[in-house]
């Protein structure tokens, strides 16, 4: 008698996703196929279900699988960049859509809500998200999603996915998530109701800093993700190959990673709270977090991504920055590496992050480590 078998813990599955073997040649890690076309019959008949590779390809579909168990998705669909896949979320709305965005995200989506956006006849309204009465209110007949960011770049803001998604579907909308910040191993959105989940797979799933790319995971695998893939194969928002592969294979170390993020994160938040020449820490792992509780039910951890305000604004943020030997001044995140960033200085004309904030992306050198460089840096 064969007992079903039990759901896999994330560690398994980020392991043996779209990992089995390659039947030709019984090689255990994936092969690339770098090959733009597939050969098909005279009459196009296709061999092994490829055509060309804007449409379909081995290593996107490895990928495209793994992504979806580890987002615990019927369905995933990988991008040429994050940018690309919250693109294609947004293009599925008709003129005269309006849509939520949170007040503090993502610097891109700020642009694109600027400057592409409007000329498609779509509207947006920024709304503190962690306040769900604030929410409620600003919903209008034409709100057709809520685009939440949760853990928020860079103020590190949890918003109630439960809650948000409740709200969205009373009102005939759905929900987007970006959930870069948690990775699909701290959270899984897709559980709490959300309708489409997005990853800038270019941080922590890749991890190492050196791909680009994006996905979406669906909690239907229905007529939305058909016209999103459709888009995409015309618009040709594809991963490479080598990016594809890339992309899985740091699919293979992600849950062992964000363990040791999260450590070093609470062990560098906790060091700098406790600091005097830190003005405060925004970092939901901290008790003083104001959604801390929320944090701690609806996330595994609290992840490797924080932000600090240095006490006596932004000259005294830029000499900490600029002392730092471990942590390398760059943007970007997810990385095995620490990095630190002064924002509003990279946000440039449309600057919003406060002037004494730093965001740091904890990687996976030693705490001491950590601690030392932070330690001289800001005495
Ligand atoms: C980096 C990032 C994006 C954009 O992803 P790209 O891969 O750079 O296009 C979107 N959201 C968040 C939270 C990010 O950190």
């Amino acid at each position: 008698m064969s007992h079903p078998p039990r759901a896999l813990q994330p560690e398994t599955l980020a392991i043996h996703a779209g990992a089995e073997p390659d039947p030709a040649t019984g090689a255990v890690a994936p092969p690339i196929h770098l090959s733009t076309t597939f050969r098909h019959g005279p009459a196009g008949e296709s061999e092994a279900g490829y055509e060309y590779v804007r449409g379909a390809n081995p290593g996107q579909d490895r990928l495209e699988a793994a992504l979806a168990a580890i987002e615990g998705a019927p369905a995933a669909l990988a991008f040429a960049s994050g940018m690309a896949a919250i693109d294609h979320v947004f293009a599925e709305f008709p003129p005269g859509t309006h849509v939520l965005l949170p007040n503090d995200y993502y610097h891109g989506v700020r642009t694109l809500a600027r400057e592409v956006l409007p000329a498609r006849g779509i509207t947006t309204q920024m709304v503190d998200q962690t306040d769900l009465d604030a929410v409620r209110a600003a919903i209008t007949p034409a709100t057709r999603m809520i685009w939440a960011e949760t853990p928020s770049n860079p103020q590190c803001r949890i918003s109630d996915l439960a809650a948000l998604a409740q709200l969205a579907h009373a009102h005939g909308a759905i929900l987007g998530v970006d959930s870069t910040f948690a990775s699909p191993v701290l959270q899984q959105p897709i559980a709490l109701g959300a309708d489409i989940v997005m990853q800038s797979t270019t941080k922590y799933i890749a991890g190492h800093s050196d791909v680009l790319g994006g996905s979406l995971a669906f909690a239907q695998r229905d007529e939305r993700y058909e016209r999103i893939s459709r888009r995409r194969y015309i618009q040709g928002a594809v991963l490479s190959p080598f990016n594809a592969w890339l992309t899985l294979r740091g699919i293979r170390t992600l849950p062992a990673r964000m363990a040791w993020h999260c450590r070093n994160a609470r062990a560098v938040a906790q060091f700098l709270a406790a600091h005097p020449a830190v003005e405060c820490v925004h970092y939901p792992g901290l008790s003083s977090h104001p959604q801390h509780a929320l944090a701690a039910r609806q996330m595994r951890d609290f992840g490797g991504m924080l932000s600090v305000r240095i006490l006596g604004g932004r000259e005294a943020a830029l000499a900490v920055a600029g002392k730092l030997r471990v942590f390398t001044n760059a943007t970007s995140l997810g990385g095995v590496e620490s990095l630190i960033e002064h924002r509003a200085s990279v946000e440039g004309a449309h600057r919003v992050s406060p002037e004494n904030l730093l965001r740091v992306s904890v990687g996976l050198e030693h705490p001491d480590d950590l601690l030392a460089d932070l330690d001289q840096a800001l005495d």
